[in-house]
């Protein structure tokens, strides 16, 4: 392992306090963006293209990034998880091809399970499937 279990521990359980310290604050600004999406869509419904973006265009964007933030929450717990129970043994390696993660990957990610190369190929692989389900009901329209 190329880091300790016990600094490995403590960057995931930093990491984990920050994503929750971002999604309260997320959550904040969903709620308020509620709120004051009327007026706030009424003030600047002139302004240049930048605030063309409807005020739920902006909602949805937090929304995104609220899910974005959850899924990384997931992620940072369930290899918390595995390192205190001690079932996840491959602690910076890389799950597909088995490299070592380099340490400034596994320092800024503490909870990555694949180098870099993997990585974007797998989110290469999602976004060709999510295209795929996207083109499928216009298809099946034939
Ligand atoms: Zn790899």
């Amino acid at each position: 392992m190329p880091v300790s279990r016990e600094i490995a521990l403590q960057r995931l359980r930093e990491k984990e306090t920050r994503l929750l310290a971002e999604i309260q604050s997320y959550s904040r600004r969903f709620r308020t963006g509620i709120k004051s999406s009327a007026d706030t869509s009424a003030k600047h419904s002139t302004d240049s293209a930048d605030m063309a973006c409807s005020a739920n265009a902006r909602l949805s964007c937090v929304h995104t990034q609220l899910g974005q933030l959850h899924r990384a929450l997931d992620k940072v717990r369930r290899v918390m998880d595995g390192l205190e129970t001690g079932s996840f043994t491959e602690y910076g390696f890389c799950e597909k091809c088995g490299e070592e993660i380099p340490p400034a990957r596994m320092e800024i990610h503490p909870e990555a399970t694949m180098c870099v190369s993997c990585k974007s190929k797998e989110e290469q692989a999602k976004k060709t499937f999510r295209s795929f389900k996207i083109g499928r009901p216009a298809a099946a329209n034939f």
